[in-house]
């Protein structure tokens, strides 16, 4: 059988369902990572997944796997899904599509009375969105080896302090699976794209090759701070002039590497933050992104060179600190080929794509075969209560990846 198709209103009937917990007055979704209402969510999902006879199992930092059972029940699993936590103004498809997807693809398959040869499995992460407890993906991170088990498990919360560990407990999420270490024949993830860029082009189907790589910098000028009247300008050493130079180079520096270069400065502290105190120290971060590594290699080399010459110039220090570095991920190409397949055999136009945004595949290509679909979002707009996606293109990418999934699950 080829080309089969879910069924788009229950799949849409399962978002709505589902968003109304945590639901917020603007019609968004506020649903913290190991909260009660993460709790609550869980557990509608555990019972959809119990009522479509998939056997369920949560692991140690809450991972819940939804299982129906293949032919040969040796074989690897192919595993879908997301995450189902939000962000404190967050969306109702953010996480929640791909979770839902997985599972309007059991309900279909059960609708045949389908078999396929591998196992099939749909999960759904812990603390994707990192608003809560810090860093993102934690979850997904514990499963690929990224994180150990006790640092994410020890992750504080943000406000309170109490960690991930002692909520997931609280929530009854703190399962008895061991994390990971089991073998996985493919990873598919559907989300919506937030970005503009499916939207713009009037393309459904988003085939996602990878994501872009980043590289976060701290970068401190220090210069010396002087009273604002009685020093002649050319006396003066103001860190503030210094940052303000190298931050609009920054922005150069991106749109010198279109299309696919980000370049941001997003923090920025000066001291002694005083009117009539000529600054003595900025203090700025940098976040670079780009799908290649060359071209991050050859953005790091600028924004060395800029700060170096834009300091010495008016007499600063500038120290630039690596802080962190995560490489650019290309997915599978036999899965990315499966999923552009997929949307051809469905007839939807697609195009290639690479995520702006980190998501638990990133991890995931880390230790199996992964892939991505993406759907356009309206606008563009995610991590807002606004967030909206059109019934159609979530239809599109579940039936692309029904059939994504089935091409692997009953491959050699
Ligand atoms: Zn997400």
């Amino acid at each position: 059988m080829r080309n089969l198709q879910v069924n788009g209103e229950r799949l849409w009937a399962s978002l709505m369902e589902l968003a109304k917990i945590g639901a917020t007055p603007k019609g968004g979704v506020c649903r913290l990572a190991a909260s009660d209402l993460d709790g609550e969510a869980r557990r509608l999902f555990i019972r959809w997944c119990e009522d479509a006879g998939c056997t369920v199992r949560v692991d140690q930092i809450g991972n819940i796997f939804a299982r129906r059972e293949g032919r040969d029940p040796s074989l690897p699993p192919v595993v879908t899904g997301s995450h189902l936590d939000t962000q404190p103004t967050g969306g109702k498809f953010d996480g929640a599509y791909g979770v839902m997807a997985g599972l309007e693809v059991m309900r279909t398959l059960n609708d045949l009375g389908y078999e396929t040869e591998a196992p099939i499995e749909i999960v759904a992460w812990t603390n994707e969105e990192g608003s809560r407890f810090s860093p993102a993906m934690v979850g997904s991170g514990v499963f690929a080896g990224v994180f150990d088990l006790a640092e994410g498990l020890a992750r504080p919360d943000n406000i309170t302090g109490v960690t991930l560990g002692a909520e997931l407990e609280r929530i009854g999420f703190a399962g008895p699976e061991p994390v990971g270490g089991g073998p996985v024949a493919a990873y598919f993830e559907a989300h919506i794209e937030q970005g503009p860029i499916l939207e713009a082009a009037g393309v459904p189907i988003g085939v996602v090759t990878g994501a872009q790589g980043q590289r976060w910098y701290e970068i401190t000028v220090t210069g010396q701070e002087a009273h604002a009247g009685p020093t002649p300008m050319p006396r003066r050493r103001d860190a503030l002039v210094g940052a303000a130079r190298m931050i609009d180079m920054v922005n150069r520096i991106g749109h010198a590497h279109a299309p696919y270069a980000c370049a941001t400065v997003g923090f920025v502290q000066v001291s002694p933050n005083s009117r009539n105190t000529i600054p003595g120290r900025v203090f700025f971060t940098v976040d670079f992104r780009h799908p290649e590594d060359t071209a991050l290699t050859e953005m790091d080399r600028e924004l060395r060179e800029v700060c170096e010459r834009t300091a010495s110039a008016i007499a600063l220090d500038a120290e630039v600190k690596e802080f962190w570095y995560f490489p650019p991920t290309p997915f599978h190409a036999d899965l990315v080929a499966a999923v552009r397949q997929a949307a051809e055999a469905q007839g939807y136009s697609h195009q290639d794509i690479i995520s702006g945004a980190g998501h638990d595949a990133v991890y995931m290509a880390r230790v199996a075969p992964s892939a991505m679909i993406f759907v356009p979002c309206v606008g563009g707009i995610s991590h807002n209560e606004i967030e909206a996606a059109k019934p159609e293109h979530l239809t599109a990418g579940c039936n692309v990846l029904l059939n994504a999934v089935l091409e692997r699950a009953n491959a050699e």
